[in-house]
């Protein structure tokens, strides 16, 4: 198997959507948008030993980095069309790429999201994923609307990222019960996007970016490009029983604060708005925790029970910053 067997292979599997003219094979790729929508693109890069262990398992590693890819698509409210695909591999392995792209083709076929094209090349494992997304003109969910008074909402629980990466991929602690083990894993290798709740935000959201950093510094993100500052509420942030079962309050307060990889959504609301989200949210089950309020000034000011936190209690309070 030489480049071109591997690529036609693996990667020219996918279904091509009604909008994708010409996929995988030629010089580029041509997709049509529809008229009345911007084109949404993002770009992430996945490096073994930083953004997912060495040796991670393929299948795993395949899905993890698409579902990341794509939760930049639904934090801006687009709606997926196509990818491409740049990866740089250190060595032809048949079995490491079949797991690799079933990974890739499951969360692609999930979330209708057909591969139209990349660059195959020798190298370090690395993965780059491109995302294309359509959003209709002037309905795109920026880090910047965000107004003074609004309420600050975060989707699904918090520190499940982190958790698992400290659980499961650092330590694999041999005690760990086996459902939150498969829990946490799941939660590692194929976070979920967040596009149903994203397909109710447009028009009701002020501001809205996914939580990859952590909830601080991804919420930080929003203030700043907003000029505004946040309140939160530390016990309104929500979480899951399994975290509970595996851990102390403490910890898992800074797991869901700094610890980042949990792709769901932050945003802001305008309270006028807020009641009828909360509801069409419970409608379609998605969870919405409205967690503090946008306030006059710059950057999160954390309250617990009421008195001010100190952020140098917290282990790492900037998020993840590959040149901090
Ligand atoms: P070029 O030399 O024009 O860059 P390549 O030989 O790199 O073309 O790629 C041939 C075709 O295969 C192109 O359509 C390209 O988009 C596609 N391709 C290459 N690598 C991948 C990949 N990893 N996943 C999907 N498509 C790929
Ligand atoms: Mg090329």
């Amino acid at each position: 198997m030489d480049e071109f067997s591997l690529i036609e292979y693996f990667f020219s599997k996918s279904q091509l959507s009604e909008n994708i003219s010409l996929g995988v094979g030629d010089d580029c790729a041509l997709i049509d948008i529809p008229t009345g929508y911007q084109l949404a693109t993002s770009v992430d890069t996945l490096l073994e030993g930083v953004h997912f262990p060495v040796d991670g398992p393929a299948e795993g590693v395949g899905s993890r980095a698409l579902c990341v890819a794509l939760s930049d698509l639904a934090a801006m409210g687009a709606e997926p069309v196509a990818f491409t695909l740049a990866i740089s591999l250190p060595e032809l392995n048949e079995d490491w790429l079949e797991a690799f792209s079933r990974g890739l083709y499951s969360v692609a076929n999930e979330y209708m999201c057909p591969l139209v094209g990349g660059d195959t090349t020798r190298g370090p494992l690395a993965i780059t994923i491109q995302v294309l997304g359509k959003v209709r003109c002037g309905q795109a969910l920026r880090r910047s609307g965000a107004m003074v008074g609004d309420a600050v909402c975060v989707s699904g629980s918090l520190g499940d990222g982190a958790a698992s990466l400290n659980l499961i991929v650092h330590s694999k602690p041999p005690r760990l019960d086996s459902s939150i083990r498969a829990y946490l894993y799941d939660r590692y290798y194929r976070p979920a996007p967040q596009f149903e709740l994203a397909s109710i935000l447009a028009g009701a959201a002020s501001a809205a970016i996914d939580i990859s950093d952590g909830f601080l510094a991804d919420l930080g993100h929003v203030c700043k490009m907003s000029g505004v500052g946040a309140k939160v509420d530390l016990e309104l942030l929500p979480y899951t029983q399994q975290l509970d079962r595996i851990s102390c309050a403490g910890r898992i307060r800074d797991w869901m604060l700094c610890g980042g990889d949990d792709y769901q959504l932050c945003f802001s609301v305008p309270q006028k708005k807020l009641a009828n989200l909360l509801q069409i949210a419970s409608q379609i089950g998605v969870r919405v925790s409205c967690v503090g309020e946008i306030v006059k000034g710059a950057g999160v000011q954390l309250l617990d029970t009421g008195t001010e936190l100190n952020m140098e209690d917290l282990t790492d309070n900037k998020g993840y910053n590959h040149f901090g």
